[in-house]
């Protein structure tokens, strides 16, 4: 049955997922095509039951001849780099390689990795750039998904994302627990929609159960540690583990300073996460306005301008160049320098100008020549110029200013206004940017992260062998995706403070609340109901699978904890950490998200199992 379907990757080592069945057959009906879907969802969740948790595998690697796909993931994420690294999972890889050794550098092919283990077994490996992380959403998003179940499940994870934020992976993992577990009803001869019923009633027995396990979260604008530790159980899971401190405050700082505490209200939108490369993930900041990658144009001038009235044109600031200025006959010298002179003064007239109505920044879209550029500097006018037409609007907008297309054009009331203007620089490289802080006109805050410098020990070096502008790009990317989760996690705990633990122990509470339930069905239902509860239990099993633990002794002592001791808290202890209590280990996830995970679940679920007629493209 399995064999029917084949996990394959495409020449730029994305995998994506054949289904045998396809090749010969072009249409299934009724139980056939149920199972055949199920089959499909299933694929689509196995891949990303390894990456769920914080043990959860980051990354996909493949060999050249691309028979071995190994995942393996930076261990503890501390800085002894190459004893780092284990293989957790493995398709086909040699299972000597359980821990790894080292990562030798092949240098002849380039993006080759050589993964030693402990016994000096080894195998090579390519790594490849898809997917660079273990983010549910994003894997799912790089697949090259062509089947019609499989990219439903691509669009569970996406909604789950889009409606939450967080919650991706466990969404997905958790459909595919339950199409096994359908798979198994209907191998027992129970009609599909029955099972979709009893799946119907269950979800919304746990979804009622959950709330029975939340607690409220109280936070305040001036205790935001709650809200900061919430942030951090996200980041945990991420490859940006290691700073999750700093950037769990990052995040809850934006979302407090665009929040409308109030109404409950957070627009998201207000808060621009950007990246540049260099530097290290540790100097990524937070900024109270905006910031533009672009220097004073001249480096004798200030590099920091308080209570800045900024003119921002898009017209060229220069004195105008006669347009047939090769005909002009300067045959003297004293013509060359009059009319030298001419253009100086008019020039000179412009910064006047300027300064007259109160300029102390000028913002412009165009360049100016060095001449003008070394007046600038004496006059004392600060000017940065080759500044793209989105950010000289984002300039106006969060300085409350007007972006001026004709010189002739500028008056006081068009200057945009910021507290603070200061040009930054990066260490040792010549890197400056400018942040534009405490705006007239906006809430806006920028999140600014900054890449993996070369050199940097962390778990990420080996991606970043052999090409670090790559690595360090992807590394924003992966930054940005992390920060986007943490993000929504402080929006909706403001929008909705209740919380539910984590670590699969609010699915536990759930598995043991359905499967009591299910008592009181006396229909076949109760057999779909008990199914539910089993898929439910898939979630810590997964988190111990990954964790290295034993998946089913792990749950079974948890989840007779949790009953003798009548706590809903304890759940897996990934990082052995050495207890269970997930309130003492300060895991959890917010209500509405996992309240939302069961539901997309569920309702994805129903729509495979109602679909009984497939036909493949062979017909058309
Ligand atoms: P998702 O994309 O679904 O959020 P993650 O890979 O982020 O997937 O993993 C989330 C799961 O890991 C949740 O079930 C969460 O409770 C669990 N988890 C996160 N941190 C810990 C931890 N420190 N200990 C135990 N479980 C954890």
């Amino acid at each position: 049955e399995e064999k029917k379907m084949a996990l394959a990757f495409d020449e730029f080592g994305r995998p994506f997922i054949i289904l045998k069945e396809q090749e010969q057959k072009s249409r299934l009906r009724g139980l056939d095509a149920q199972k055949a879907n199920i089959s499909a969802g299933k694929a689509v969740a196995r891949i990303l039951r390894t990456s769920l948790g914080p043990k959860g595998m980051d990354k996909i690697l493949q060999s050249p001849d691309g028979d071995v796909t190994i995942y393996i993931q930076p261990g503890s994420h501390n800085d002894n780099v190459d004893h780092n690294f284990h293989i957790l999972g493995a398709y086909s890889a040699p299972d000597a390689l359980d821990e790894l050794a080292a990562v030798q550098v092949d240098g002849s092919v380039p993006n080759m990795q050589r993964l030693v283990s402990a016994e000096g077994v080894f195998c090579n490996a390519i790594y490849d750039s898809y997917p660079q992380t273990n983010d549910g959403a994003t894997i799912l998003e790089q697949m090259d998904v062509d089947n019609q179940i499989a990219k439903l499940m691509v669009e569970l994870s996406r909604s789950q994302d889009y409606e939450i934020g967080d919650g991706t992976t466990g969404v997905v993992v958790l459909a595919g627990a339950l199409l096994e577990q359908a798979e198994r009803l209907l191998e027992h001869g129970i009609h599909p929609i029955r099972v979709a019923e009893g799946y119907e009633m269950a979800s919304r027995i746990a979804v009622e159960h959950l709330v029975h396990v939340a607690q409220k979260f109280d936070f305040d604008e001036t205790n935001i540690e709650p809200l900061v530790q919430t942030c951090m159980t996200t980041l945990s899971s991420k490859i940006v583990n290691r700073c999750k401190r700093s950037l769990a405050e990052i995040a809850v700082k934006a979302v407090l300073a665009v929040a409308d505490l109030e109404r409950k209200d957070v627009n998201l939108d207000l808060i621009k996460v950007e990246g540049k490369v260099g530097g290290k993930l540790e100097d990524t900041e937070l900024i109270y306005g905006i910031v533009v990658d672009k220097d004073m144009s001249h480096p004798q001038m200030p590099k920091q301008i308080e209570n800045a009235k900024i003119a921002i044109l898009t017209c060229p600031f220069e004195p105008p160049k006669p347009k047939t200025k090769h005909k002009v006959d300067i045959d003297t010298v004293e013509k060359f320098q009059t009319l030298r002179q001419q253009e100086q003064n008019y020039f000179d007239d412009m910064v006047q100008k300027c300064k007259d109505i109160g300029a102390t920044l000028v913002i412009c879209q165009w360049g100016f020549d060095d001449e003008a550029n070394h007046l600038l500097m004496h006059r004392n006018l600060p000017a940065v110029r080759w500044v793209g037409g989105v950010e000289l609007e984002l300039i106006a907008i969060a300085t409350g200013g007007r972006i001026v297309p004709r010189f002739q054009e500028l008056t006081p009331e068009k200057l945009g206004k910021a507290g603070l203007v200061r040009e930054k620089s990066f260490g040792t490289t010549k890197d400056r940017i400018l942040y534009i802080e405490r705006c007239a006109n906006s809430r806006a805050v920028t999140i600014f992260i900054r890449g993996v410098a070369k050199g940097i020990p962390s778990g990420i070096r080996l991606v970043l062998a052999f090409d670090d502008a790559l690595g360090n790009k992807m590394m924003i990317e992966e930054t940005k995706r992390s920060l986007h989760d943490a993000l929504c996690v402080a929006r909706n705990l403001i929008h909705n403070n209740s919380i539910v633990y984590g670590g699969g122990s609010a699915e536990i509470s759930c598995s043991i609340a359905v499967e009591a339930a299910a008592d009181r069905y006396p229909g076949v239902e109760q057999y779909a109901i008990r199914a539910f509860a089993d898929a439910l239990d898939s979630i810590p099993m997964a988190l111990a699978e990954n964790s290295g633990l034993q998946p089913i002794e792990t749950l079974s002592a948890v989840k007779s904890q949790q009953i003798k001791e009548n706590n809903p808290w304890c759940g897996i202890d990934c990082n052995d950490v050495g207890t269970n209590d997930m309130r003492e280990q300060n895991v959890f996830e917010t209500l509405i998200g996992k309240q939302q995970q069961v539901l997309l679940a569920t309702q994805v679920v129903k729509m495979i199992l109602k679909i009984d007629d497939v036909i493949s493209p062979l017909d058309y």
